[in-house]
């Protein structure tokens, strides 16, 4: 359901412009590593506008419904770092260790500001899982993590 605002504004049987065919079969790269840094925590990362957009999750991300985790918006990433596992030497940025917890594809089904919903497709987590900017404490890189109740 992405370009929904674009599709919402245009009735394609009067104009010519294009609906974006491509963009719902897209199935964009969703992965979740374990990195045991001086904290332990889960970086989310979610291949969206060219990049890897990351959160750090210091808690383990939750299977199901009814458990919301904090995550907090890190640096984007390239996309190629969701094939990196490996240790990052002592005295680097985020050194520890960095392995691959979970991995697949998902789907943008909704995106604003403040919220993206997304569809995921990986081994462990699977469903819709909601993506909520809370501005906690006053920090807009504050946002909650958690699996979407049905209609929500
Ligand atoms: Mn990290």
């Amino acid at each position: 359901m992405c370009l929904k605002e674009y599709r919402r504004r245009r009735d394609f049987s009067r104009t010519p412009e294009p609906q974006g065919e491509k963009c719902e079969e897209l199935e964009r790269i969703y992965v979740i590593q374990r990195h045991q840094s001086s904290r332990l925590h889960w970086d989310l990362r979610l291949e969206l506008d060219g990049v890897l957009k990351s959160w750090a999750i210091p808690k383990e991300p939750p299977h199901e419904r009814g458990i919301k985790r904090l995550a907090v918006q890190t640096e984007d990433h390239p996309v190629e770092y969701a094939d990196f596992q490996g240790v990052i030497p002592e005295g680097q940025y985020g050194a520890g260790t960095v392995e691959t917890w979970d991995r697949g594809t998902y789907q943008l089904l909704n995106r604003n500001e403040s919220r993206i919903e997304i569809l995921i497709e990986g081994k462990k987590l699977k469903g819709p899982f909601i993506l909520l900017r809370t501005r906690w404490r006053g920090d807009d890189r504050n946002w909650l993590f958690f699996k979407m109740k049905k209609g929500s």
